[in-house]
């Protein structure tokens, strides 16, 4: 079997809000088995942090970002941070946050590796037990036209099998074959950075959004292609980022899902019902020890 772990010493974080343009600080903490993912954000004037547990019901807003909420207080912009984590296997953590936001960095979920690998992982004195698909739960929306689907698999494994299209031909049509470990993670996932259009970068900043959004956190794509100088990290790094949500967003189940995942046109809204379905369906899943991983064994050039 495999056991829980949590950080073996605190994770700090300082960048800016991608949609508030606020600077923010983070830690990742140490927490106990069973503890799971939880947010502690700051308030103004002195008040007790508000605590969000990194849940499918707090689940507030998928427009553009996944935004979780308790009571009168958000926070936006999680699935890049937890998509870090459930990468890496960190099952439990307590997160301190100063903003309403997790800070961008560079787009991407690298720094928040470096920073979580930095800080070391340590095991727990208690089994992880994950979650295995028996029977399909699928999602859907636009009438079909958007779906994602998780399925049974023989082996005891996580497949993530994502097809896209934009019309934009910088974009187009990209699809991308994943098989989830921490080092696949960090190999294929970690560096793809977020992406917008050119075009609906006013109307997002008219709304509020992208407050914080540039060249050094996002991709972001014009009317004849990449504007970003140093151009791409991977050919098809838009959809290698769509996993990199996925993974993120499904981390609102609170263990890993062993099964095939495949997704069509999806996005959080999407990801985050996938996630709320599971949880409501527990006659299509069991719960089981996860089989025994392989010690993590990361290339010395990622980790420095
Ligand atoms: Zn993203």
């Amino acid at each position: 079997m495999s056991f829980q772990t949590t950080v073996a010493s605190e994770a700090h974080f300082s960048g800016i809000g991608l949609h508030s343009g606020e600077q923010v600080n983070l830690s990742v903490r140490p927490a106990p088995v069973d503890h799971g993912i939880r947010f502690h954000v700051s308030r103004p004037g002195g008040a007790a942090p508000v605590v969000i547990p990194a849940t499918p019901d707090k689940v507030a807003a998928t427009a553009y970002a996944t935004s979780l909420r308790e009571g009168p207080v958000a926070l936006h912009t999680v699935e890049h941070l937890l998509s870090a984590l459930a990468g890496l296997g960190i099952d439990n953590a307590q997160i301190h946050v100063d903003a309403e936001e997790v800070p961008i960095m560079d787009g991407s979920a690298l720094p928040f590796i470096h920073g979580l690998l930095k800080a070391g992982i340590r095991p727990l004195a208690a089994p992880r037990m994950v979650i295995r698909i028996l029977e399909p739960i699928r999602v859907e929306e636009d009438g079909g036209g958007k779906w994602l689907e998780v399925t049974p698999l023989d082996t005891p494994e996580t497949v993530i099998d994502y097809h896209i299209e934009f019309a934009h031909e910088a974009v187009g049509t990209q699809r991308y074959r994943f098989a989830l470990s921490p080092e696949t993670f960090v190999g294929e996932l970690a560096a793809a950075r977020t992406f917008g259009f050119a075009r609906e970068v006013e109307a997002l900043r008219q709304a509020g959004l992208a407050l914080g959004g540039s060249l050094d956190n996002a991709v972001v794509i014009g009317d004849d292609g990449v504007l970003n100088p140093e151009g791409l990290r991977f050919v098809d790094e838009q959809v290698r980022h769509k996993i990199l949500d996925l993974i993120g967003d499904l981390a609102l189940v609170g263990r890993p899902v062993l099964g095939r995942i495949s997704a069509h046109r999806s996005g959080h809204g999407l990801h985050t019902r996938l996630a709320q379905a599971i949880l409501a369906r527990p006659e299509a899943w069991e719960l089981v020890d996860q089989p025994e991983a392989r010690p993590l064994v990361l290339d010395h050039a990622v980790v420095a």
